[in-house]
């Protein structure tokens, strides 16, 4: 499987998570093809818990987000957050992986970044592919 995004997609998480003394968190919307998970659009949530250890979007901005997507034709691919530490997932995010089964981007303040996804309760690495255009 790949997660396939746009340079500047992944700069603007990036550059946000490094200015960002919580965790920031957000959805890829795009479409899968097959393997090939591709982002078409980066969309910012508010981290509820203001916390930089955890996050949490609240419901009703989830909803809109979704009613969003659906209109542009596009689908919630993926959710994206920052981490303070290692971009891996934490015991809750592993959690939150059993609810949103999509690909879960994680990044640090230091512009390190992975993707994974929970197959059969396993994570599995998602590999990214970065795309100019
Ligand atoms: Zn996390």
């Amino acid at each position: 499987m790949r997660l396939i995004i746009k340079y500047e997609y992944l700069f603007m998480i990036l550059e946000k998570a490094k200015e960002s003394r919580i965790e920031i968190c957000g959805f890829l919307l795009g479409r899968q093809e097959d393997n090939d998970i591709i982002v078409k659009e980066v969309v910012f949530t508010k981290n509820r818990l203001n916390s930089p250890t955890a996050f949490e979007i609240d419901p009703l901005e989830i909803l809109k987000v979704l009613g969003y997507a659906d209109k542009k034709g596009l689908e919630p691919v993926g959710i994206f957050h920052s981490h303070l530490c290692k971009p891996i997932p934490s015991e809750r995010d592993i959690r939150g992986m059993r609810l949103w089964r999509n690909v879960w981007l994680i990044v640090d303040n230091k512009g390190t970044y992975g993707a994974f996804i929970l197959k059969d309760e396993k994570i599995d690495g998602v590999k990214v592919e970065i795309t100019q255009s």
